[in-house]
């Protein structure tokens, strides 16, 4: 699959709102500041592609993108952001979770999370919502530059051994959007996933 033609479609405020769903498409989620503006930017390698937003937590919209005849990318809200008012963080969970479990499009969730700090309490409910919920989850340690190798390695291997009792479900790798470490890696997984038959074999769902 080419990712560098992503092209912007449209911004949901409200999930009301949101497009049929039609085809496939690939959420990106994370905590606010983990790096997933970035690592969509450098995933498409388009740099302006999601804003990279300088305020943590301002971007409370849904972003769908198209990357070619009914594939997208959406690029869900950041959650866990501390100084946003109690109300919007609810309205935004609720956001989060009726997307997750309602989107019949939904083919699997990119969890970006920054390496110094994964597995965070927002980061293991929406896990286990997206479990819940069938979907698969591919995560991404982001920032990978910014530790030594061998922490970065220590890292993922501890990360993986938490969730191991969720490997069909969940898989996990490095990644940084300085370095572009783990690019292909990441190219690989989505488009196993955009080239996978659905269960039903209809590539068409409404
Ligand atoms: P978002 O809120 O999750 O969309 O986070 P952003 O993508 O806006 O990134 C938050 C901050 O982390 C920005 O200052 C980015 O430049 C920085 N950042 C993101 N990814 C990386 C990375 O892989 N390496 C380094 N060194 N900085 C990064």
């Amino acid at each position: 699959m080419k990712y560098n033609n992503a092209t912007f479609v449209t911004s949901i405020a409200n999930i009301a709102t949101i497009p049929v769903a039609i085809g496939k498409e690939v959420a990106f989620a994370g905590r606010s500041n983990a790096g997933k503006s970035r690592a969509l930017n450098t995933i498409t390698g388009i740099k302006s592609l999601a804003k990279i937003s300088k305020t943590p937590g301002r971007t409370q919209l849904i972003n769908l993108f198209t990357i070619g005849v009914d594939r997208f990318l959406v690029d869900l809200p950041g959650y866990g952001y501390a100084k946003v008012a109690e109300s919007i963080k609810k309205r935004w969970q609720h956001t989060l979770d009726h997307y997750i479990a309602t989107r019949q499009s939904l083919i699997g969730i990119i969890l970006v999370m920054d390496i110094r700090h994964p597995l965070q309490e927002t980061d293991l409910q929406m896990i286990e919502l997206c479990i819940y919920y069938g979907h698969k989850i591919h995560i991404l340690l982001t920032k990978a530059d910014k530790i030594t190798k061998n922490i970065a390695n220590s890292t993922l291997y501890d990360v993986r051994k938490k969730l191991q009792m969720h490997e069909k479900h969940v898989s996990i790798q490095k990644f940084s959007s300085l370095t572009n470490e783990g690019l292909f890696e990441v190219h690989a997984k989505l488009d196993d996933w955009f080239n996978e038959l659905l269960p039903n074999c209809s590539q068409y769902q409404h």
